[in-house]
């Protein structure tokens, strides 16, 4: 079985939601990749980490399956993010946003790291996530995330990424804003001709759709009772999409149905605690009975 590579950032978060809060918790797009990821595949992720990061995250960070060779510490702080969500859970609003070693960091794929079989760009400075693409043998898949800070403010550099890659994961107020439409098929149709042969939007409280070729593929969420943070959902969806199809034997339509079922169950793991607490200490069993309890939820007779 191949390598799943991932690059993004590794975080110190601190959240507010309507049912509690949390100081500088290990967070960052990268984080819940790759926790999300280990329960089906052997992960490398490349990032960079601050002087100030503690090893108590370390430990967490580090797991069984995921290979940390690729995570730099340099002097100065770790990059910072806070937000907050209000009773609409569907979307963060961001306080603040501190790069800081984000901000000079030049990303060295390590030699063993050069011939992944597939590569996440998590969300990062798109400018970031060429640079290893740059560094490595062309994966059989590349999926990419993005949000509004970097379409706001690196647009071109993002638009390079998209000509190269193969799956966007977006949300769905970024796909309208990227895409310059309200209707999401024909967001679908303008990103797709930019680029990538596959498209998923990922709506929060009301699941995910997916334009694969010229199939469409919807999915609800996991109907919870009780959700604490939503922070790290888009992430752990890319985890649980990305580790089935590199755990995948054929990769088909049909996996790609399979993996969004997967990276449905990972995200709804993820929102019933703050950071990766719920979603670092699963069973294989707790994501397979999910996983079954979604077919029982969409299936009907024909
Ligand atoms: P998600 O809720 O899946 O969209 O991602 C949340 C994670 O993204 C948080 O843990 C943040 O640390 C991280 N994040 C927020 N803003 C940025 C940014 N501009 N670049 C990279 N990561 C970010």
């Amino acid at each position: 079985m191949g390598k799943l590579l991932v690059v993004g950032s590794v975080a110190l978060d601190s959240v507010k939601t309507p049912f509690g809060e949390v100081t500088e918790a290990l967070g960052g797009s990268a984080t819940f990749f790759c926790t999300a990821a280990s329960y089906f595949a052997d992960i490398q992720l490349i990032a960079v980490v601050g002087e100030d990061f503690p090893s108590e995250h370390l430990a967490v960070l580090k797991r069984d399956r995921v290979d940390l060779n690729g995570l730099e510490r340099r002097p100065g702080q770790t990059f910072r993010w806070r937000g907050e969500y209000s009773h609409k859970l569907n979307e963060a609003k961001t306080i603040d946003t501190q790069l800081n070693v984000f901000e000079t960091f030049r990303p060295s794929v390590p030699e063993s790291y050069r011939t992944p079989e597939q590569l996440f760009l998590a969300n990062i400075d798109p400018e970031l996530q060429l640079m290893v693409l740059e560094q490595v043998q062309r994966p059989s898949i590349v999926a990419l995330d993005t949000m509004n800070f970097w379409i706001d403010g690196k647009i071109e550099a993002l638009r390079k990424v998209l000509r190269k890659s193969d799956v966007l994961i977006i949300n769905d107020g970024e796909a309208q804003a990227l895409g310059g439409n309200r209707n999401l098929v024909q967001v679908s149709r303008i990103i797709r001709s930019w680029g990538p042969r596959t498209l998923i939007i990922k709506r929060g409280e009301y699941g995910v759709v997916m334009f694969h070729d010229d199939a469409v593929f919807a999915l609800p969420a996991y109907p919870l009772e009780s959700l604490k943070d939503p922070t790290g959902a888009g992430d752990s969806f890319a985890g649980g999409f990305m580790g089935f199809l590199a755990s995948a034997s054929v990769v088909d339509e049909q996996s790609f149905r399979q993996a969004v079922v997967y990276g449905s169950v990972m995200a709804s793991f993820a929102v019933q605690s703050f950071s990766i607490d719920r979603l670092a200490t699963l069973t294989d069993q707790d994501i397979k009975n999910r996983y079954m309890e979604f077919s029982q939820l969409t299936m009907f007779q024909a």
